[in-house]
């Protein structure tokens, strides 16, 4: 941050104390560093305390109030200290001692002041919500708990209303096509499903559970939009196409080709596997086979059952690849 010698009436200057302090207590006074910025408009710091890596900076209010309704009120009713967290500077987790006023507005009558850089009620800066924010679209919200100190739960409830602002509306109206997969749940044996529009790539609806009756309120909400489906896709482990043909009558069901063939290798080749080499040794005086044995037998006849890729180019495919199969 680019800092400046002295100066500036509205800027905020923090004098920060000596790590190697346990705590100090001293009046404020002008720093010879001061950052050339307002960092909390209408107070100013005067003084700091420092305990190990923990800074709180005692505010003071500069100026009259200023009324939720835009007047400044210069009649106090009362005045309590609130403690707000601050975006951390450097290694230090910032505290502010904040004297926040209620005022007597000809107007309003007495209500708590409005401070431009504070949410009513909230002990969190406005910096320091934004801060957490930008951390949250990075990372998992442990780890942003443990770079900024605030509780995981204050975490979620900060994404949950980036989200809420930033994630728009779905237009249901233009929703076409679909994709839905499943997923475990803290690595147990609780499974969540997952809709998005297979188009926009936009999640339209999570629900907990893979069964039909758990992704049926997806449709319900989904109405007479489900009219205009025309392509759900999906692995072939659930019930789900079942759900799709009964609420979208248009829709044609997409198994995508990855769990195909996944399905196809565990439920066919190995059991013609299985059933040749049980076969095999039974036959243990029989003759070692090639291909034109019951080995090549084998093969062949699982060639018959599908044409496989040979070039496993539908590993790249999206699932929404036109190939439709329906069974194999
Ligand atoms: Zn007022």
């Amino acid at each position: 941050m680019r800092m400046r010698e002295q100066d500036t009436k509205t800027a905020g200057k923090v004098k920060v104390s000596s790590p190697n302090q346990t705590t100090t207590n001293q009046p404020f006074s002008m720093s010879k560093l001061t950052f050339p910025i307002p960092l909390w408009e209408g107070f100013s710091p005067i003084r700091t305390e420092v305990h190990q890596h923990d800074l709180t900076i005692h505010l003071s209010p500069q100026a009259h109030g200023i009324c939720r309704c835009g007047q400044q009120v210069a009649a106090i009713h009362d005045t309590s200290i609130r403690s707000i967290k601050e975006q951390p500077i450097l290694d230090y987790q910032v505290t502010l001692s904040l004297p926040i006023r209620r005022l007597r507005c000809g107007d309003c009558g007495v209500v708590t002041e409005h401070i431009p850089w504070l949410k009513r009620f909230s002990r969190l800066t406005d910096r320091l919500v934004r801060h957490a924010e930008q951390l949250l679209e990075l990372l998992p919200v442990k780890h942003v708990a443990k770079l900024t100190g605030l509780h995981w739960h204050t975490l979620k409830g900060i994404d949950k209303q980036r989200l809420e602002r930033v994630v728009t509306e779905p237009e249901w109206g233009k929703v076409r096509r679909l994709v839905m997969d499943e997923f475990a749940l803290f690595k147990g044996h609780r499974y969540a499903t997952v809709i998005a529009d297979a188009d926009t790539h936009q999640v339209l609806w999570v629900g907990e559970g893979r069964s039909r009756e758990a992704i049926r309120p997806f449709f319900t909400m989904l109405g007479e939009h489900c009219n205009y489906i025309e392509a759900v896709a999906m692995d072939m482990n659930t019930a789900f196409d079942l759900e799709v043909a009964m609420h979208c009558p248009n829709a044609e069901v997409v198994y995508d080709l990855f769990h195909v063939i996944a399905k196809y290798g565990r439920e066919v080749i190995d059991r013609v596997r299985v059933d040749r080499a049980n076969e095999l040794k039974a036959d243990k005086g029989g003759q070692t086979e090639g291909e034109t044995g019951p080995l090549g037998a084998c093969t062949g006849r699982i060639r018959s059952l599908i044409p496989l890729q040979s070039d496993h180019s539908f590993r790249s495919k999206p699932i929404t690849d036109s190939v439709f199969i329906r069974s194999i």
